[in-house]
């Protein structure tokens, strides 16, 4: 089995994020993963994500150990387990980053900042940061749900970032200049370019990236949107994936059947479920989790408008119907014979299956589906065995 070799570039490239995050230089934002952190950037903020540490605990399997220390202090189990593994390790004053990377501590913040065109549980993550630090918390709160998205929702997000520029300047003592944010925006749409590049190579076969892989690679794109570092990494990605695809070389040669994943990665298994696919001649080529940071429509000549509209269409802010429609275009795009819908228990916004989107995409597309429970860091809430059988049944209905 192909294994991409730019994870050596990957791992360079996180370590010198962390070491220059701690290094206790510039002024420090928390931000949400799909939050305004071009803006952030362009008052030279250091910016830091929750969300990728959640991520580094469940794929640490580190998440369990902290939820119930969450749970005493009153967070229910069942909500999102980034936020309860989270809040625990900070309780518990421990972290991964501590001996993955060399941090000291997680560096604190000067200001927080989230935006709920996820959910609204980012907003209840967040403000518990703003009062154990006592720094100001500022909210994105774009209309939810959206079918269609109206000029009247792009300036009522479009003004919520500007009145963000105040506290901003106050916190940073870095007078606001709309040439470096446009320049932090374009940083940050060539990335996302790539990014989207990346995940189409996809569409080949052999499948020169996996969804797998995916979860792996989309580190920089969330935690160094706006910076040449990001560009530089995706175009080694890209060049490495081209040259497979010219070359016939493939995670599996050749793949039986094609799968979409929706929902969330079930980080404490990345590697079992990964290796149950290539198992099976399955590859998992797309994925709605994925693509979520492929940002089409940044515009640096109309960077704040073009950031809320950005930030406003994302795949988890919009209706069942806009989401069944690009998940129906995902499958033919990317040639999909199967759809893997994962019910994660503690994170219902990023979960698809629950109001029979399954079954009116089989009914559109032909395309078979299946639903499997687990969950993004709660180990608990996953059977392995039966997710297993459940997968090579469907998988061996398919081929
Ligand atoms: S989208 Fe889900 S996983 Fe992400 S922060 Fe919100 S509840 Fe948690």
């Amino acid at each position: 089995m192909y294994k991409i070799k730019t994870i050596s570039l990957l791992k360079e490239t996180m370590q010198n994020y962390f070491s220059d995050l701690g290094n206790g230089e510039n002024k420090i934002a928390w931000c949400s993963s799909a939050g305004p952190s071009e803006l952030l950037r362009a008052f030279n903020f250091k910016v830091y994500f929750p969300e990728n540490h959640g991520a580094l605990l469940g794929a640490t399997r580190t998440a369990g150990d902290y939820i119930p220390v969450a749970t005493k202090l009153g967070y229910s189990s069942d909500i999102c387990s980034y936020l309860t593994a989270d809040i625990g390790a900070y309780l518990s004053k421990t972290s991964p980053l501590l001996t993955h990377y060399g941090l000291k501590e997680i560096p604190k913040p000067d200001v927080i900042v989230y935006n709920t065109n996820q959910c609204r549980e980012i907003q209840d993550w967040f403000s518990f940061y703003g009062n154990e630090f006592n720094c100001p918390v500022l909210g994105i709160q774009p209309p939810r749900y959206l079918t269609e998205i109206t000029k009247s929702d792009i300036e009522d997000v479009s003004n919520q970032f500007k009145n963000m520029v105040p506290t901003c300047e106050n916190v940073s003592g870095v007078t606001f200049d709309l040439d470096l944010f446009k320049e932090t925006l374009k940083l940050s749409k060539e990335a996302t370019l790539l990014w989207k590049e990346v995940l189409e190579t996809a569409k080949n076969s052999p499948v020169p990236i996996s969804f797998f892989d995916s979860t792996i690679h989309m580190g920089p794109i969330v935690i160094l949107r706006g910076t040449q570092q990001a560009i530089k990494y995706y175009e080694v990605l890209l060049n490495e994936l081209k040259d497979n695809i010219k070359n016939g070389r493939g995670i599996l040669e050749p793949e039986l059947c094609r799968i979409y994943w929706d929902g969330m990665p079930i980080w404490g298994k990345l590697k079992n479920l990964s290796n149950l696919f290539i198992k099976n001649k399955t590859a998992v080529v797309a994925s709605t989790y994925c693509n979520s940071w492929a940002f089409n429509d940044f515009d640096e000549n109309n960077p704040f408008e073009s950031t809320a509209l950005a930030y406003t269409n994302i795949f988890i802010n919009r209706s069942e119907s806009v989401k069944l429609d690009m998940i129906k275009s995902f499958v033919k795009d990317f040639r999909i014979d199967g759809v893997i819908f994962h019910e994660a228990k503690t994170c219902f916004n990023n979960s698809n299956s629950s109001f029979g989107m399954p079954l009116r995409l089989k009914k559109e597309t032909g395309v078979e589906t299946l639903v499997i429970e687990g969950d993004l860091c709660d180990l608990r809430f996953f059977s392995e065995g039966q997710t297993t059988t459940k997968i090579e049944t469907f998988i061996e209905q398919i081929i």
